[in-house]
């Protein structure tokens, strides 16, 4: 096994068979082994910077009924708002005045926000703040919606593929949504210019090795500038709300994969990393992670936008999201740093 670190290492990739064969034995030697390797690739492109991401979480409205997720349109407990345009551009000017660089608009893909009304906003931020980079995570787009948000203003697209494995997929979703849509509309966002990135829940129903190490392969080939992944966490009015949660132990040991295997990524620590252990972010940056993303929504709403249960940061102002991460950064040895935070892999024009 130790071989196959060695090997991943020197040459960025492995086969579905020694991939999967490293995720069956996760096992603290061997993760002591691939972390400290993770850690110094790092090292070598990011230094001890960590980035900060503002997310803005401006809609729980969303059509869609994905199995696992507590915005799905089918659960009625859910608590729904969306922000006025007004309300999003608060959010901004307080992000911007704490440091905030990258604005991270994420919701549910809700269609009162058209094609129109989400140009507007764009054009709006970027406007207001040319320095800044804006990232989009709504969802499922056509060419064309994806391209005219490009050409107002955005920077970024998160869409996280979920899982590479089309049957998989289709048993995490139901039959609207398919394996090959969520495929295109990485493609599409990646033609048109976008700064992409994709990204996976670790332990999500009936996941088995042989699909997290389609995982990494298909990340390999579609080269996305930040992955994002996290453990799947129940959420009780959900369909999955009974099935068990992802391990720290495993998100952590697929972070520093993914460090091995496309090296200059952004990898954030996520929430639901930080949500599964008191010291899971922490953990996920010493594991070869790069990126924080604390809430700049405003309390008012941040208990309405529950994915999934016990998520952490819900009663938090902005500010005190931000100083308990810089504080929590500090703590290991890492700095955060007010900048776009641009992937060392990407060419500006
Ligand atoms: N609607 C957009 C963005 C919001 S959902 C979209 O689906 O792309 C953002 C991410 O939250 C999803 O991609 C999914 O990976 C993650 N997520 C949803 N439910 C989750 C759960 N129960 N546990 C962990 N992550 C979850
Ligand atoms: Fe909607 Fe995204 Fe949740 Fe799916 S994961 S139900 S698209 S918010």
């Amino acid at each position: 096994m130790k071989k196959l670190i060695e090997k991943l290492e020197k040459q960025s990739i492995l086969t579905k068979e020694e991939y999967a064969a490293l995720i069956r034995n996760p096992t603290p030697e061997l993760a002591d082994i691939l972390f400290e390797k993770s850690v110094s690739i790092r090292q070598k492109y990011y230094g001890r910077d960590v980035y900060i991401r503002g997310l803005i979480e401006f809609t729980s409205y969303c059509k869609n009924d994905c199995y696992y997720c507590g915005l799905r349109c089918s659960n009625r407990n859910a608590q729904r708002y969306r922000l006025t345009k007004d309300e999003i551009l608060d959010c901004c000017r307080n992000g911007y005045g704490l440091g905030f660089r990258t604005f991270v608009l994420q919701g549910g893909e809700d269609p009162y926000f058209t094609r129109e009304r989400l140009v507007d906003i764009i054009s709006s931020i970027k406007n207001e703040w040319p320095d800044c980079a804006l990232t989009l995570s709504v969802g499922e787009k056509t060419y064309e919606e994806y391209k005219a948000y490009y050409d107002a203003g955005a920077d970024r697209y998160l869409l996280r593929h979920e899982t590479a494995n089309d049957d998989h997929y289709r048993r995490l979703h139901p039959k609207e949504l398919s394996p090959e849509n969520r495929k295109r509309c990485l493609r599409d966002l990646k033609s048109i210019g976008y700064q992409v990135g994709c990204g996976f829940m670790v332990g999500s129903p009936w996941q088995t090795e042989d699909d997290l190490a389609e995982d990494l392969l298909f990340i390999k080939e579609l080269q996305p500038q930040m992955v994002g992944i996290g453990p799947f966490i129940p959420q009780h009015d959900t369909p999955f709300g009974d099935k068990r949660a992802g391990t720290l132990e495993l998100t952590l040991f697929m972070l520093g994969l993914l460090r091995l295997t496309v090296p200059y990524a952004l990898l954030p620590a996520t929430t639901a990393l930080g949500t599964i252990d008191p010291l899971g972010r922490e953990k996920g940056i010493q594991a070869g992670a790069n990126v924080v993303m604390p809430n700049l929504s405003p309390v008012s709403v941040r208990k309405k936008y529950l994915l999934y249960d016990n998520k952490i940061c819900t009663g938090d102002e902005a500010a005190e999201c931000k100083n308990c991460l810089e504080m929590r950064m500090k703590s290991i040895g890492y700095n955060v740093v007010v900048s776009r935070g641009d992937c060392c892999n990407f060419k500006l024009s």
